[in-house]
Parts: C-alpha cells; structure tokens; sequence
C-alpha cells in the first residue's frame, strides 16, 4: 500500500491476504459532494443526510458493478418528506430533497419519520430491481445493514460519518465461496468484523481510505486497488425534464401555454432551468425528441 491518503474523492476496493474471504471497499467525498449540493440552499441536518445517503449510493454501485444507475430514495413523514442519491457506474453521483420546516430536529428519526428507503438498481439494458426497507434503524447505514440483513444472501455490512468537510463510508462483505471449495480453514472474518466495528465516526468521516484500512486491519495484511474517481454531474435534459408536461395530457398543456407563454422547469439536482414556448407545444404533444435549435 503505497498511497495512503484518502484526499481523493474516490471509492476503493481491498482485500486483506489473511481474509481470502471479504472484500472491503471505502468511499471519501469532499469537494464532490460540496459541488453536489452547492447550488442547493439546505438546513445543515438535511445536507448531511444527503451526503451520507449519496455516500452509501456509491458504496452499492460499486459493490454491484452493473452498467446503470444506483438510486437510494427516503420517503418519510417528517419535515423531510423525500430524499434521493445516484450513483451512476460512471461514478457520477447526484441527490437532492423535499422537507418542510424541520424546526429543531436533529435525529434521523425527527428528520424523516416513519416511512422507507427504497434500494433501486436501475441498469441501462435489462429490469430494473427494488427492495425497501423501513425508517425504523435510527440511520441510513441501519437501515442498509437491515436491508442486507433481509434481502443479501451475503454478509454485508456498512458504516457511514460525515463532519462538515468530508463523508466516508466503509463497506465489508463476505465473499462466497467459489467452485464449492471452501475457504473456511482460512477464513479471518469474524475478527475482521470484530475489528470493523472498531471504527470510529470521527475516523470514517475524515480519513476513509488507504490509512484507515491498514490502521484497523493491518494485522490481515490489507491491499489496495486502483481508486475509483466520484465526480458530481447531473443527467437531467430538456427532453427528460419534458416529461412532467407530457404527464399533464393534450389538454391541460395546452391551456397551461394559452394562459401563459413560456413555461420554466428547474432541474432539482442541478440548477439548470428549462423553458418551453408555444413553439415546443407539437413535439411535447408527440414522441419527437425536441427541435435541435430549443436544446440548451
Ligand atoms: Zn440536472
């Protein structure tokens, strides 16, 4: 392990020689996940959920090494009714928030209430799969391990912390067994769960990456793989953005546009803002992608 610092925003892949049978993967976000939410005006409490949520998005869209999109949304009952983070296998991350006014909440359960979180694998060929799980472990990283918990046939287990400049995030999981030979006789797993769960939120937030692994599992002989670079950036396009007026139907567009000449919709994600005149009305009424000249 030469390059021991986590001052890149990246994901990263380990394996110990001493525990064939786990992998261990880290996540740090710092200048990305500012450039994320910048734009955003959020309470501090919210912004940190979004952080962490977007953090363990890029943990699972690693973890599961598909071509497509992992999209992690809360839906709740308190102040903050909706929370979305992607991670796209091009490790291009995005989130954002609805909430009301969150008064003096601080707990995840005060912020979102009861409700889900929902895990999407959205690939770009093939179905997409879902599984949710209730708001009822206290934090994100809860209530993902209570999702594996339920629905992995892997053990795996996540940790997330954040301070106001930094999030990270380390990700272990058993590795199955391959060919039905055992790796039992030299498996090392539970002293590297024992030895995970020595972490602390101060050390996660801050330093997840080459420097944190060897300090906590040095004795199993950790290596590093090849970083994995996390960049903010935002899918959004006038022709998706479009697809909110479309829903509205032939009719009520149309009046919309009667009553008023130029329509304005904001990318939530990103900032950007779309508008639609009269002259959009025919190919937002078809399925024709939007005239070249109306693209911004
Ligand atoms: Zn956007």
């Amino acid at each position: 392990m030469t390059d021991l610092t986590a001052d890149q925003d990246a994901v990263r892949r380990y394996l110990c020689d001493l525990a064939p049978d786990a992998r261990l993967m880290t996540v740090h976000l710092g200048k990305t996940k500012d450039d994320m939410l910048d734009h955003q005006t959020m309470p501090v409490a919210v912004k940190t959920l979004c952080e962490e949520l977007v953090a363990a998005a890029c943990l699972l869209s690693h973890m599961l090494k598909f071509d497509g999109e992992m999209i992690l949304q809360i839906k709740g009952s308190g102040p903050i009714t909706m929370m979305v983070a992607e991670c796209s296998s091009e490790g291009r991350i995005r989130s954002t928030a609805q909430w009301s006014d969150i008064g003096d909440a601080s707990t995840f359960e005060n912020l979102v209430g009861t409700g889900y979180l929902a895990v999407t694998v959205d690939p770009r060929q093939g179905e997409r799969y879902q599984g949710i799980v209730p708001l009822e472990s206290g934090s994100i990283s809860g209530c993902l391990n209570h999702y594996f918990e339920n629905s992995e046939q892997l053990d795996t287990k996540l940790w997330l912390a954040s301070n106001q400049s930094t999030v990270g995030g380390l990700l272990i999981q058993r590795i199955p067994e391959e060919g039905g030979q055992s790796l039992q006789e030299y498996s090392n797993w539970e002293t590297l769960s024992t030895l995970a769960n020595t972490i602390t939120d101060h050390e996660l937030a801050s330093d997840a990456g080459p420097l944190l692994i060897y300090k906590l599992f040095h004795e199993l002989d950790p290596r590093s793989f090849d970083p994995w670079t996390i960049e903010f950036g935002c899918s959004c396009s006038k022709e998706r953005s479009a697809r909110a007026l479309r829903a509205l139907g032939e009719i009520e567009l149309k009046q919309l546009f009667a009553e008023q000449p130029q329509l304005t919709l904001d990318c939530h994600f990103c900032g950007q803002v779309y508008q639609y005149d009269q002259a959009d009305l025919e190919w937002l009424l078809s399925d024709q992608p939007p005239r070249s000249d109306t693209l911004q």
